[in-house]
């Protein structure tokens, strides 16, 4: 359908509009007043996946449950190699691109390039140092995001568009998120992930889709229409390979279709208090899920012995004569 969705957030309950950056503990060491949890278009894809880490990630941001309860460490939020040269790279992309940086919530409006917004964004120096640990030389890491860059840029969809980046939009109490790119005239959205993996088939990952369509609702409380078409720009971390998704259509009747669902699902999900069923994948594996040692531990009986086969096996021949 080539027309505006229909889909429309003005209905939005009244939120707290508080943010997920709520201070842990009051003034004097009073105890912190109750934090109500925003959902955050980064992690809504691992949310929708599995039910238990969308419980557990709110209850202890609400402190109705603790890490140590869990027994889990609270390991803060630390930076890797990976997650520092992937900010690097963003960053350098967007300024290449003479993307305007945003830092108004809800400022959708592309104004011209600013280059001391730009440099104002620019990643730590101890992030640099922390992403070139992922090569030969600082001289390597530098050219690698260069190449990244490059790649991302040679993949953008509609030439010609002026970019704004990391815009930013809240829907109190419901969603919040950073958009890495947007295009001026609201064309074309595009989330960049830099990686080591390449794309299964060349999809991108559901996990991902969902967290276009969040930014799209963004996009769309924010100015009344969501982007046209959203993408996903995977990129090799060292800038070998690149691979643009296909787009979502939010003018389609799918495209709409997805942004009530997920409005649907935030709706729903903003206030649950009932624990649900873990849902194991892939999704659990690697450092994505802090719970997953934990979940395994509580859902699947525990280890058993393995039998080798060091001697034939008693059985007879014929199996209705039993062993
Ligand atoms: S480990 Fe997997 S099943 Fe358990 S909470 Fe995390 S994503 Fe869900």
């Amino acid at each position: 359908m080539n027309d505006q969705t229909t889909v429309s957030t003005a209905t939005t309950p009244p939120g707290t509009g508080c943010s997920n950056t709520a201070p842990a503990s009051g003034p004097t060491g009073s105890p912190a007043p109750p934090r109500s949890y925003t959902e955050r278009s980064s992690a809504i894809g691992g949310h929708i996946v599995c039910g238990q880490r969308n419980f557990l990630d709110r209850a202890i941001f609400e402190g109705r449950l603790t890490l140590a309860q869990l027994g889990l460490v609270d390991a803060g939020r630390q930076d890797t190699p990976p997650t520092a040269l992937g900010t690097w790279a963003h960053w350098y992309t967007q300024c290449s691109l003479r993307a305007q940086f945003k830092s108004v919530t809800g400022d959708f409006t592309f104004t011209g390039f600013d280059e001391a917004a730009a440099k104002a964004a620019a990643p730590p120096a101890e992030s640099i140092r922390l992403a070139e640990q992922l090569f030969s030389s600082p001289a390597a890491a530098q050219q690698a995001v260069h190449n990244i860059a490059g790649l991302v840029i040679q993949r953008l969809p509609g030439k010609g568009h002026e970019w704004m980046a990391e815009c930013a939009g809240e829907i109190p109490g419901i969603l919040t998120g950073h958009i890495d790119l947007l295009t001026s005239d609201l064309e074309h959205l595009v989330d960049i992930k830099t990686t080591g993996q390449m794309p299964e088939n060349g999809k991108m990952k559901p996990e991902h889709l969902w967290q276009l369509v969040a930014y799209a609702l963004l996009v769309l409380h924010h100015t009344g229409k969501p982007p046209h078409y959203a993408h996903i720009l995977y990129v090799d971390r060292h800038g070998d390979w690149v691979c643009r998704s296909k787009a979502l259509d939010f003018y389609d009747v799918s495209g709409q279709a997805l942004l009530r669902e997920l409005y649907h699902w935030l709706e729903v999900t903003k206030n649950n208090a009932y624990a649900p069923t873990p849902v194991f994948g892939p999704h659990c594996d690697g450092a994505w899920c802090p719970y997953r040692q934990i979940c395994r531990d509580a859902s699947v009986p525990g280890a058993a012995a393995v039998v080798r086969r060091h001697e034939p096996v008693a059985v007879s021949s014929n199996p209705f004569t039993g062993p």
